[in-house]
């Protein structure tokens, strides 16, 4: 298969979505743009099309799919109008209100007619309504529902660039509608309002705190920050190792007097070793390392600007051919939450604490 690339940006008239609108209206799978990740979009009821995403992508098959929707009143054709469930489309209402359109992803009871290729057999749905201006009119140039993943291939970080979605999907799908780099960098804040009291699957740019601060109590799924759980993560795609360098990274922890040398010796015979080394770590401390690539996440005090690169490093480090990679670890609050539970799966939750 051929993939074709157009350069739409938010900006621009929206006409150069038509071609992409006709292709996922035909079965065909389109990678676009989002203010989190690059999304690979097909068409959320049609199965033959969740199929492809999931061949496109090596992704296992019960790992369910984001439908992506461009505004509120769609969201009845996708969940369950069951009385019983009345009161789950009350809170998501409620929170549509504040952080739609935006990072936030809602699980509900679905309505039969989506398919379960595109649930991973599960009787729930993931509804999104994203910001990002190129998202929306591709969405509506489908025909309202865009079922989309992160657009990389199964295990490896989620692109923010569209040259890192042609990298891994080149060749395995229609189109790249290429917006530039995205605004945020890691994907959204999942939360699942078929239990009470609703709980986050997995943190994002919609962090616990806003979630409590409309809904009052607001639980975190524990296996995102443990690694050993002996519970599943409940949203099955957090079980997969993901966002994984090919380099071995470990995370190191404690105070910065003892990471920084710790670390500098690790380094040292990882080189004797005959390893590429790597380090990543806070603008603030990044020139204390000597390794052969050094990867700012930009300052301690600027979580939003960690986020956005974070992907793009463990990217490069790949590129670059780092073997042995050391990364510092970050607060885990607010924003800090969402980064450092994918700095954890990258890490294969390998952290040493010195
Ligand atoms: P991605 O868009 O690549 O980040 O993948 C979508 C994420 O949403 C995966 O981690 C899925 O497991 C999760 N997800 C999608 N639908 C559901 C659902 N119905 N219940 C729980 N998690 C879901
Ligand atoms: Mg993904």
């Amino acid at each position: 298969m051929n993939t074709k690339v157009i350069t739409c940006m938010e900006e621009d008239d929206k006409a150069c979505l038509a071609e992409a609108g006709r292709i996922l209206k035909a079965g065909g799978l389109v990678a676009f743009p989002t203010e989190t990740v690059y999304g690979l979009g097909g068409d959320a009821f049609n199965p033959e099309s969740s199929r492809k995403i999931y061949a496109a992508k090596g992704r296992p098959s019960d790992n369910p799919l984001i439908v992506h929707i461009s505004k509120w009143e769609d969201i009845y054709r996708l969940v369950s109008g069951a009385p019983e469930h009345a009161a789950r489309l009350e809170t998501a209402r409620r929170l549509a209100d504040v952080f739609w359109p935006g990072p936030l992803t809602m699980i509900l009871p679905k309505a039969e007619e989506v398919p379960d290729e595109t649930t991973g057999g599960l009787r729930t749905v993931a509804v999104r309504l994203p910001s990002h201006k190129t998202a929306l009119a591709l969405i509506e140039a489908a025909g309202g529902y865009v079922a989309a993943p992160s657009a990389n291939t199964s295990g490896r970080p989620s692109p923010t660039v569209a040259k890192y979605v042609l990298e891994d999907m080149n060749g395995r799908i229609d189109m790249i509608v290429d917006g530039g780099e995205v605004g945020i960098g890691l994907e959204s804040t999942i939360v699942d309002l078929t239990v009470n009291p609703v709980e986050i699957l997995r943190p994002g740019y919609v962090t616990e705190e806003m979630l409590q601060g409309l809904l009052g109590t607001v639980e975190t799924d524990r296996t995102v920050f443990e690694g050993n759980s002996t519970q599943a993560p409940k949203a099955p795609g957090m079980k997969y190792r993901h966002y994984a360098p090919k380099g071995e990274l470990t995370i190191v922890s404690g105070e910065e007097t003892r990471i920084v040398p710790y670390v500098n010796a690790q380094l040292k015979l990882a080189k004797a070793a005959g390893k590429r080394t790597g380090i990543i770590a806070a603008e603030e401390t990044l020139a204390s390392y000597t390794a052969d690539a050094r990867k700012s996440l930009g300052s301690r005090t600027d979580g939003l600007g960690a986020a956005k690169r974070l992907y793009r490093i463990l990217r490069e480090l790949d590129d670059e051919g780092v073997e042995v990679i050391y990364a510092e670890a970050f607060e885990s609050t607010g924003l800090g939450a969402a980064l450092m539970n994918r700095l954890l799966k990258a890490a294969g939750h390998h952290v040493v604490e010195v």
